[in-house]
């Protein structure tokens, strides 16, 4: 019997795509943040795309067309960054309704150029077409890494390697939930603000991860972390134990939830789109490690047949992050993810919520926070004190001290010290 794609999710009907197309020898295919396709030059071609449509991924008043074109450009080279390549270019495909002005266009691609420029990404061809009412864009970027020490995937985590991220998260989701909230702009909101709309690829913390052989498993956070774990951790056949007090926190970030009463370890574990890299490697190559980085945790056996994360230090439930594999009511979007890649939006139907795309926005941070909470699972509230970092994240490892709090309190611009 024919199932919705409400039902199947994003997720089902990705399995059903691998299932009838399978990567020939030697390719790798879908499953990772980009497809590797070895070259007979001694390098690899890297190979990823995503599509950002109004009013399911960013709503047209919301965002300014300077940072939707930054941010086009950010999440496609964070996925080539999330394997550890070097971004060689892109492609950009427009499908414009004919109300968009040219005034629009022109600063979309100003911050399309500005982010492309900053890597040194050319822009080498694309399609433009006509809308009937929404802005669609599609990137597709291209990156390269040696096929000797080749990319950095998923599935290479050990048992006994540390899990590491390359800044404080939880910024874009708190940015994001200042926007819906219309927070004052004040200095520590519109960092976070910041962080949300124009992200930073770790491109060169990603070349310089994958030269380190202790280096085991990468991606980039686009997801959030309890989401984005599970993915490594899924592709490794392997559990996880997360110390939340060695969660790196921005001081903005203390400062606004402190200030609204929200909890911005919440934030760091669920919220999306920080775009920092998440890894595991050794604690030998870490306790070397040049990028600066934070250990959160550690990777264990697996104990069971799906993976586990125990979230150590937790007080009560953790939201673990939308089931990915159940999928939410629209099916063709992320599952469930509020906010991955420029704003995935909830389901379409919600049981609540106002049906102005103001009030599905409103809808999604409240989702967020609700039924997350409610699907928590795989919970361990010992206490476990790790060995990490402070939560203050001040702590990054790596830097000078001198430098430490300046990295991670000057928003985007900390990502190229
Ligand atoms: P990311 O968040 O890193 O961009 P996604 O979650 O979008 O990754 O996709 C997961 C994997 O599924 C990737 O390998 C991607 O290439 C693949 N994928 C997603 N949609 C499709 C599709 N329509 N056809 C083929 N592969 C797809
Ligand atoms: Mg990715």
């Amino acid at each position: 019997m024919p199932q919705q794609l409400s039902q199947l999710g994003e997720f089902g009907l990705i399995a059903q795509i691998r299932e009838r197309f399978r990567a020939p020898e030697g390719v790798t295919g879908i499953g990772d943040d980009c497809a590797i396709l070895p070259q007979n030059t001694g390098r690899d071609t890297l190979v990823s795309t995503d599509m950002l449509i109004e009013g399911t991924h960013f709503l047209r008043r919301d965002i300014s067309p300077y940072d939707l074109g930054w941010k086009s450009a950010a999440v496609n080279i964070s996925d080539i960054a999330a394997m550890g390549g070097h971004p060689t270019a892109t492609f950009l495909s427009l499908a414009l309704p004919g109300n968009v002005t040219t005034e629009w266009t022109d600063e979309f691609l100003r911050g399309y150029a500005e982010l492309s420029d900053r890597f040194g990404v050319p822009l080498l061809g694309g399609d433009t077409t006509a809308s009937p009412d929404r802005i669609c864009i599609n990137v597709t970027v291209l990156g390269e890494c040696p096929s000797v020490r080749g990319a950095l995937r998923r599935d290479g985590a050990k048992k006994g390697d540390v899990i590491c991220v390359t800044g404080t998260l939880g910024d874009s989701a708190g940015g994001l939930k200042a926007i819906f909230k219309g927070l004052r702009r004040d200095a520590d909101v519109q960092r976070l603000i910041e962080r949300h709309y124009r992200p930073v690829p770790r491109v060169p913390e990603g070349e310089e991860l994958r030269l380190n052989l202790g280096v085991n498993a990468m991606m980039d956070l686009s997801d959030g972390l309890a989401s984005d774990l599970q993915h490594i951790l899924d592709a490794s056949g392997m559990d996880a134990e997360i110390d939340l007090a060695a969660i790196p926190l921005s001081l903005a970030l203390k400062h606004v939830c402190a200030s609204q009463g929200w909890d911005p370890v919440q934030l760091a574990v669920s919220g999306g789109e920080d775009y920092e890299l998440l890894f595991t490697c050794t604690p030998q190559a870490e306790a070397l490690l040049s990028v600066p980085h934070f250990v959160i945790g550690k990777i264990t056996d697996r104990t069971r047949g799906t993976a586990r994360i125990t979230w150590r230090g937790a007080q009560g439930p953790v939201a673990p992050g939308f089931d990915q594999r159940r999928g939410n009511k629209t099916g063709v979007h992320k599952n469930g993810h509020w906010c991955n890649k420029s704003g995935h939006l909830p389901p379409q139907n919600p049981r609540k919520g106002p049906k102005t795309p103001t009030g599905v926005q409103k809808y999604r941070v409240e989702w967020l926070f609700s039924v997350r909470l409610s699907q928590a699972a795989s919970i361990s509230s010992t206490g476990y004190s790790w060995q990490g970092l402070a939560p203050d994240g001040q702590n990054a490892k790596s830097l000078p001290a001198s430098r430490r709090s300046m990295a991670l309190e000057s928003g985007t611009e900390n990502r190229h010290l």
